[in-house]
């Protein structure tokens, strides 16, 4: 079955050129001018396409309240603005990827795929991964730390799954960056420290150890492998 894509952009000549370039790539669309449009059709469709200023308010408000009601459909953030707080603001709010403008829609089409497909490989294939403390189970996106809950945004989930793949093991920031947003996504490692950092502010806030994500100076990060009590 065609997968179906919300395209929330009140520009029309760019809304119907996204629109255009997806169906004749094989998905099937629908166009959505305001956010208010776009709540009302999210429920029917597999990926979001989101302008971030529109008539009636703001793409990062529509992701925080689509986050808030538990609607996890991934969400790609049309950019106009060069800004990396900006696009960093939109993965924190738990947008999956973004695109800036101006952009060619094949460049949106290819982000959708690989997004899709991201999402396929984790629900496809339902590994738990873990370290003594923390434990990530990928099929149900579920993260805990000593067994409690924490709340994570998508990358920040995607990032603490691939170090717990092995624990002890560092990886670099350019191999998080490939494995989280994608191969060959420019994102700087700023963005991917800034993502770190809030993981561990929300481990520590669930009462874990902070200092379980190490930072290898001049290297990248990895996950400790000790026991909880080896202080
Ligand atoms: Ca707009």
């Amino acid at each position: 079955m065609a997968q179906h894509v919300l395209v929330v952009e009140d520009e029309p000549a760019i809304a119907e050129s996204v629109a255009y370039a997806l169906r004749r790539d094989g998905f099937t669309t629908t166009l959505a001018c305001t956010c208010a449009e776009a709540e009302a059709s999210v429920r029917q469709c597999d990926l979001i396409v989101l302008d971030l200023m529109l008539p009636d308010g703001s793409g990062f408000d529509l992701i925080g309240r689509l986050r808030h009601r538990a609607v996890l459909t991934p969400i790609i953030v049309l950019s106009s603005r060069d800004s990396e707080a900006d696009r960093v603001a939109a993965l924190e709010t738990g947008a999956d990827d973004y695109v800036t403008k101006p952009f060619s829609p094949r460049e949106v089409v290819a982000r959708v795929r690989a997004v899709l497909r991201r999402m396929s490989t984790a629900t496809q294939d339902p590994p738990i991964a873990a370290n003594s403390v923390l434990k990530v189970e990928e099929a149900t996106r579920r993260a805990t730390v000593s067994g409690r809950s924490l709340e994570l945004t998508r990358v920040e989930f995607d990032l603490l799954a691939r170090l717990l793949e092995s624990p002890g093991r560092v990886y670099t920031r350019a191999q998080l960056i490939d494995n989280v947003w994608g191969d060959g996504f420019a994102i700087s490692d700023r963005t991917v420290d800034s993502h770190v950092k809030s993981l561990r502010r929300k481990v520590g806030e669930a009462g874990g150890d902070p200092a379980l994500i190490e930072t290898v100076r001049g290297v990248g990060y990895r996950v400790t492998d000790r026991p909880p009590d080896d202080a």
